[in-house]
């Protein structure tokens, strides 16, 4: 909804950035998907909150060898549109603020959110003394990572499916839940991922799901359910 707003062919939005000072609590692709769409909404001021402190430009042979994925320093396209736009005069020039963690909020007398009051920690996540500091925000946007599957409408109770610790949905080494004729893939049973295997996972259930209707099944089968990028 928000792309069809920038592109014009959507004139309300129930939502919108423009004029605002916005905060975006979480340094992943949400939050920089986030920045992008209120970048391009025209943000009075758009800043990314980053727990973690600002990785750096070199893979780490020792810890991370290639074909691991580094944690290095990335610029995104929307944080490139930021820095162009000069939409972060409160943050770094790329509108990230690292090693930012959030105290509080403070609002005004009918309960809007008026300021964000944050401090700078360490590796434990300790605050840094004297580091604290206040950002103007208008609109906050948490952007803090998938916390499981939707559970208020009901599909997972009704169907009475079991759920791993961290609430996604369980399943067994052929995608089957507790629940016969069942099957659970993607981001809800495998937790936040990527589009990539999602795909994978969606090829891998429907080859289960084939075996479980006919008894066999020759639909490829790319991976289990089980299988984890590669990790040292
Ligand atoms: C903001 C954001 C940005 C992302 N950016 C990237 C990126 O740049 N690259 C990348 O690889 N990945 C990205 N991801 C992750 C990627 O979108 C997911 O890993 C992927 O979409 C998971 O696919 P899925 O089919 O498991 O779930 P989804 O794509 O979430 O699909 C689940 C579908 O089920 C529907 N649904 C839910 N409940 C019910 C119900 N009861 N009945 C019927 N339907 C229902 C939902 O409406 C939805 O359409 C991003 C995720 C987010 C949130």
């Amino acid at each position: 909804m928000a792309n069809r707003v920038c592109e014009g062919d959507l004139k309300v939005s129930p939502l919108s950035a423009a004029g605002k000072h916005v905060v975006i609590v979480g340094g992943g692709d949400t939050g920089a998907d986030c920045l992008g769409t209120a970048v391009r909404e025209g943000a009075a001021s758009v800043t990314q909150l980053d727990i973690y402190a600002q990785p750096g430009a070199e893979r780490d042979e020792d810890s991370e060898p290639w074909p691991t994925y580094p944690k290095i320093y990335r610029l995104s396209a929307a944080h490139e549109e930021a820095r162009e736009l000069r939409t972060a005069p409160a943050a770094d020039a790329d509108a990230r603020l690292f090693a930012a963690s959030t105290l509080r909020f403070t609002g005004d007398e009918r309960g809007n959110v008026r300021s964000l009051h944050l401090v700078e920690v360490d590796e434990q996540r300790l605050a840094v003394p004297g580091t604290g500091r206040t950002l103007p925000a208008d609109l906050v946007l948490l952007a803090l990572g998938f916390s499981g599957p939707d559970q208020e409408d009901g599909m997972i109770e009704q169907l009475g499916l079991a759920l791993q610790p961290r609430g996604t949905i369980a399943r067994d080494d052929g995608f089957a839940t507790n629940t016969p004729g069942v099957f659970a893939a993607g981001d809800a049973a495998r937790g936040q991922s990527l589009i990539v295997w999602a795909i994978a996972e969606g090829r891998a259930v429907a080859a289960a799901v084939d075996r479980y209707l006919t008894g066999r099944s020759r639909l490829p089968a790319p991976i289990v359910p089980t299988d984890r990028p590669m990790v040292v």
